[in-house]
């Protein structure tokens, strides 16, 4: 996914996790989190000029003057790293810095996207507050931060309300909770895009995505991009080619139209937390209807060894248990050493040899699985 450069404003109080979801973003994003306080708090240590006055602000948690942080921040969106976006965390925090960054930015042509305000009621503020562990974090400094924030701040919630660029989003709950909600507030989509799919088979770190009908002819006929539209992801070039093809037509000659009756076919093999394809895995056909049904997969380079083809290969074991099927097969050539000893940790047994029209030789494997019909 490609987007323009994005520029987001994080909006609460103090305590509401700005800080928090405003490096995750970053991460996620690619654009820099850029925070006043921490430059703020950075200045003081290189010992400025004005250190100690700017020291007694931080101290009595009041604001630092405008002047001052607006300077700092047409400073920092001038660095080359704010090309492509940021993210604001503490600025602005006054109406005056709001109405200077709307100016800054109508000059670069580069208006603000949204303004994500992390809305968290007054006495779950202090509660967080007082655990944390800045010297501006005391008690009585906390409270102090917290009116300085309704009287100086808040306003701009109305300001930003007015321009139609707010996101409120519950800042309550979990960091988690809040980055999804931000997320959804802004219309990006979940990095776990098919967590809602019914037919996937998730395990602890795999998502196995049903690849479907339209997808597989797509990719037989040569239009990846289709295939990709549909599915939603990105497919690697190593997938749908070659040694696949055969596969996937004698997958398409046994379709069923029924979801359901699709379980069994190929998948992609992604990663839960990044959402990458690394491979692919699949039957040939039912293993509940047919006598001999053989599973194939696949795991790309650079994924190899490190245990994800035995993590799918269980997890698609085990729905065809549950499906009742008899037994799975695996051909697997003489010289594939992980996969031979995926077959045998898992219990396979040889129960022949084949000549593949492909692959050539191949070692034929089975293992009877326990049927929970009978
Ligand atoms: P923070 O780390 O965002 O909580 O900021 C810590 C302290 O830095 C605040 O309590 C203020 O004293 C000062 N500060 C940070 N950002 C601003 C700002 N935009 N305007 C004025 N003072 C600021």
């Amino acid at each position: 996914m490609s987007v323009g450069p994005l520029h987001l404003v994080l909006l609460g109080p103090p305590g509401s996790g700005k800080g928090t979801q405003a490096s995750r973003l970053s991460q996620v994003l690619g654009i820099p989190a850029i925070s006043t306080g921490d430059i703020l708090r950075a200045q003081l240590k290189a010992a400025s000029a004005h250190g100690d006055q700017l020291q007694q602000y931080l101290d009595r948690g009041e604001l630092a003057p405008d002047a001052l942080v607006i300077e700092i921040i047409r400073h920092r969106l001038g660095e080359p790293d704010t090309e492509r976006g940021f993210i604001l965390d503490g600025f602005p925090r006054t109406v005056g810095q709001g109405e200077a960054l709307d100016l800054m930015l109508d000059g670069l042509h580069r208006p603000i996207d949204a303004v994500v305000y992390l809305a968290i009621p007054a006495a779950a503020l202090m509660e967080r507050l007082v655990h944390r562990h800045r010297t501006d974090d005391r008690p009585e400094i906390a409270r102090h931060r917290i009116e300085v924030y309704l009287a100086q701040t808040a306003p701009l919630i109305e300001y930003y309300r007015r321009g139609q660029r707010l996101v409120t989003v519950d800042g309550a709950g979990t960091p988690d909770q809040a980055y999804h909600a931000i997320r959804a507030g802004l219309g990006l989509p979940d990095e776990d895009i098919g967590s809602n799919d019914a037919t996937a088979i998730v395990t602890e770190r795999l998502r196995l995505q049903l690849l479907g009908p339209e997808a597989i002819r797509a990719l037989l006929a040569g239009d990846r991009p289709a295939a990709e539209r549909l599915t939603g992801v990105t497919i690697p070039p190593e997938f749908g080619v070659d040694a696949d093809r055969p596969f996937l037509t004698v997958q398409l000659s046994r379709i069923g139209q029924m979801p359901q009756g699709q379980a069994w076919m190929v998948r992609l093999v992604r990663l839960r937390q990044s959402g990458a394809v690394i491979g692919s895995i699949g039957f040939h056909g039912p293993p509940a209807l047919l006598r001999r049904a053989e599973m194939g997969y696949t795991i790309f380079e650079p994924w190899r060894r490190q245990g994800y083809a035995l993590e799918a290969v269980r997890a698609l074991l085990d729905w065809a248990t549950r499906q009742g099927a008899p037994s799975v097969f695996l051909s697997i050539g003489p010289t594939n050493v992980a996969s031979l000893a995926i077959a045998r940790r898992l219990g396979f047994y040889q129960v022949g040899e084949q000549m593949d029209e492909v692959d050539g030789r191949e070692l034929v494997f089975e293992l009877a699985l326990a049927n929970p019909k009978g």
